[in-house]
């Protein structure tokens, strides 16, 4: 029998039948960059931590299997994990990628990668026509489904077929859904991207990044470049990051649980102008989401009626937190003007439905009646001090 993802987060199927470590629970932290060899010729199978470590190694076995890749690789952070995929492309190459996405990854393709002569078409993957952008140079497909912040769905089967038509590489963030609630490389995604520092870790106390593969070809470039740049993940935050999977399963339904709530919530107070959550039947993507993935996850957007009432309530927040990130136990509530999508010029923010008065809320594992009990104190204080 196939085991559960939930299982999948505690146990290794190929470590069950042998004792290791001395029988230790907890995978040990293997602090060394080094490793001694016997003679010549001998090894451990390790030789230096830049190449590969046991606990990180440990870690991106676990991330594989529970993405049903063939290969993970462990990164210091998402972004780090992104900057190495942009390097198995090279000058003229084209990308096309979703134009609503999280923003330090458009900074990296506006500034980074196009600087490198990587040529970026930002498109809305999940309304417009894919195969009317592609040209004899595209050679991959990047999306997030569903987007940051404004929660765009894109069919990921969909969007596979176009890119096995003309053989491009799809390239799926799937950092919003984590693994316990989508598994893009089932649904034909070649690559499938993480910020482990939100749901993997989810504690907001580490920061770490993905990639995962299932084709060979791709997995032997990714070590390739691991190896010569040297992004790794460190072992202690390998180690925190296992120890994080450990409660995926119990987190992700937990703030899934709660998020209902605050939608359902949200939906009622007269100042909010539009809840965006996947969830919520209304939503564009709703029929989607039930398809391709097993939940709808834990980050709502919402608009508010002026700005001011957005940033009367970013001020009155005490144990939600304004703060960046998401992912982790802790509520924490975003700014995208100022905050995640501060450096996207203006007009893209706008044209992707950014405007002053969006929050975007990263829902914890907290008591959802205390959620709602701040989240409605702080609602009525703003609406007696700006009159409405
Ligand atoms: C946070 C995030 C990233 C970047 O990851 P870091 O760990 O912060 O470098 C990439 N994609 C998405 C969707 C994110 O939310």
């Amino acid at each position: 029998m196939d085991r559960k993802i939930e299982t999948k987060c505690l146990h290794l199927e190929e470590d069950e039948d042998c004792i290791k470590h001395y029988g230790a629970i907890s995978y040990p932290i293997y602090q060394t960059a080094t490793y001694a060899h016997s003679g010549v010729g001998k090894s451990t199978g390790y030789d230096y931590s830049r190449l590969q470590n046991p606990t990180k190694e440990h870690l991106e076995k676990v991330i594989a299997s529970l993405e049903n890749g063939i290969s993970a690789f462990a990164f210091a952070s998402g972004m780090s994990a992104i900057s190495l995929l942009m390097e198995i492309f090279k000058p003229d190459d084209h990308i096309i990628t979703d134009s609503d996405l999280y923003g330090g990854s458009i900074r990296l393709f506006r500034n980074v990668s196009a600087k490198n002569g990587i040529k970026i078409s930002s498109i809305d993957c999940y309304k417009e026509n894919i195969e009317d952008f592609i040209t004899s140079d595209t050679k991959a497909i990047y999306i997030e489904t569903p987007t940051n912040p404004m929660m765009n769905v894109t069919d990921i089967a969909v969007v596979s077929e176009i890119a096995k038509k003309y053989n491009l590489l799809l390239v799926v963030d799937n950092t919003f859904m984590s693994p316990y609630f989508q598994n893009p490389l089932d649904l034909g995604a070649d690559i499938v991207v993480h910020s482990g520092t939100k749901y993997l870790g989810g504690h907001n106390d580490t920061l770490a990044g993905f990639l995962v593969t299932n084709r060979t070809d791709i997995a032997e470039k990714f070590a390739f470049l691991i190896k010569t740049t040297g992004a790794g993940l460190s072992p202690f935050d390998s180690w925190l990051i296992l120890r994080g999977i450990k409660t995926l399963g119990i987190r992700m339904e937990k703030s899934q649980e709660n998020a209902f709530k605050i939608a359902y919530w949200l939906k009622e107070q007269k100042a909010v102008t539009e809840v965006i959550y996947t969830g919520l039947p209304e939503h564009t993507g709703h029929e989607i989401m039930k398809k391709q993935a097993r939940g709808f996850g834990a980050m709502i957007t919402f608009k508010l009626e002026s700005k001011a009432f957005a940033l009367s309530i970013l001020e009155k927040v005490r144990m939600i937190k304004f703060a960046e990130s998401l992912g982790g136990v802790e509520t924490l509530i975003t700014y995208p003007t100022t905050q995640t999508h501060a450096d996207i010029p203006p007009e893209i923010r706008e044209k992707n439905g950014i405007t002053e008065s969006t929050l975007r809320l990263s829902v914890g594992i907290e008591n959802a009646e205390d959620l709602i009990y701040e989240l409605d104190k702080v609602f009525r204080e703003t609406e007696c001090e700006l009159n409405v």
